[in-house]
């Protein structure tokens, strides 16, 4: 079966012009926007961690706004769902510029605190997963994602997305249960299937992604840099909506392991063959110059993680840096394998046990003043060598 992928220009976030995009983009992903009449919504944007949304660490409010007013023309039962790293939803929210939109549109908030147990038989390892309470009353689910790069999982939009599901700290510690790229991406499209095929009341799902400017580099925390795309992206098939953003920006779809899993899978479109790209052409729109994350340690290979030795020599490893580091400690609080410490007496910057490390890149992902780097293992250059 074919499903569409629309892929609308826009090249700022003014109100107008966007709702527009997002309006036009939606249509021709083919999800009748009136067939929302009397159901409940629930709206999923990326809302990491309270920051300057011009970073492009979270979903822009403007974008949100414009998804929002959107569902808003057919139906008033909308709820706002997502699991900010540490930080409340509400207080995220206001701090992000997304409370003032939300009050002035009436939509709900979730309870982030209150968890259910959705369980799907046809899991492939997770069949039973611990996720927001409120996604089971509603019927459709309106996912929201900004296009990123990321440290560990290479890319992160639709499907990485609804990660954020999971309340708080389960999600570090799913890093911990799934510490390896291939497992983490297995683990994902579990998830991702569960959401799909595991509630008793089916949900339907639309995906519209923020790629107006995206984050490139070491992403998908304050590491990674804005980028100019100037794209809205949507479809109802977020594997498929993946394949098509990671393709506007010249990232490598091999790397994307939730692509070809969830391809194989049968969560949607099965092949890249059976994705028809509507509105803009995408060659003529890809931006050739978007800087991948240089991550590569985990690209398909298992490494013997116990082996302190060749996981430290071969794999990228997170290093804080005592020129910005505040001792927040953020990084420690959010690390599954607890491998931070607090700093040594007198020392700048916290302690990490690169034994320990599982190197998830949480801990760079949440550090608000950008004081963690990616940095390559000694041997590491053997990798490019393979990689070629
Ligand atoms: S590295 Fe970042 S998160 Fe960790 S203590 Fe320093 S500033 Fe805080
Ligand atoms: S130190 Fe950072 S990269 Fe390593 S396990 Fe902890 S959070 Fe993940």
């Amino acid at each position: 079966m074919k499903t569409s992928v629309s892929l609308v220009r826009c090249p700022d976030y003014g109100h107008d012009s966007l709702s527009a995009a997002v309006m036009k983009s939606i249509g021709l992903a083919g999800f009748d926007l009136s067939s929302l009449r009397g159901k409940k919504v629930a709206l999923k944007p990326n809302l990491l961690m309270p920051f300057d949304p011009e970073r492009a660490v979270v979903t822009h409010p403007a974008f949100f706004r414009a998804v929002a007013e959107a569902v808003k023309g057919y139906t008033d039962d909308i709820i706002v769902i997502e699991s900010p790293n540490f930080f409340p939803l509400k207080s995220t929210m206001k701090k992000n510029g997304y409370l003032e939109i939300a009050e002035k549109l009436g939509l709900g908030i979730a309870d982030i605190n209150r968890v259910r147990e959705l369980h799907f038989a046809d899991a492939e390892k997770y069949r039973s997963l611990e996720i927001a309470a409120d996604f089971f009353d509603v019927d459709v689910i309106v996912n929201i994602p900004k296009l990123k790069t990321h440290g560990f999982t290479h890319y992160s939009g639709a499907v990485k997305n609804l990660f954020g599901a999971m309340p708080g700290l389960r999600k570090s510690r799913m890093h911990m249960k799934a510490p390896t790229h291939p497992e983490f991406a297995g683990f994902l499209l579990d998830l991702y299937g569960a959401l799909l095929h595991g509630f008793e009341k089916k949900k339907r799902f639309l995906h519209v992604m923020d790629a107006i400017v995206a984050m490139e580099g070491e992403g998908p925390g304050p590491s990674g840099r804005p980028k100019q795309v100037g794209a809205v992206l949507a479809s109802t098939d977020g594997i498929a909506l993946d394949h098509v953003a990671a393709r506007l920006v010249n990232l490598d779809i091999d790397r994307i392991l939730t692509i070809a899993g969830g391809f194989r899978r049968g969560y949607g479109v099965t092949s890249a063959r059976d994705i028809i790209v509507k509105g803009e052409d995408l060659e003529k729109m890809t931006v050739r110059d978007f800087v991948p994350s240089k991550n590569k340690a985990f690209s398909g290979i298992v490494w013997p993680l116990t082996s302190r030795t060749i996981k430290n020599a071969f794999t990228e490893k997170p290093v804080p840096h005592a020129e910005s580091c505040v001792l927040c400690y953020y990084c420690k609080k959010v690390c599954p394998a607890g491998a931070i410490s607090n700093a040594a007496k007198g020392g700048k910057i916290p302690r990490y046990d690169y034994s320990k490390c599982i190197r998830c890149f949480c801990c760079m992902e949440t550090c608000p003043e950008s004081a963690i780097t990616s940095e390559r293992g000694r041997l590491q250059w053997l990798m490019n060598v393979f990689d070629r």
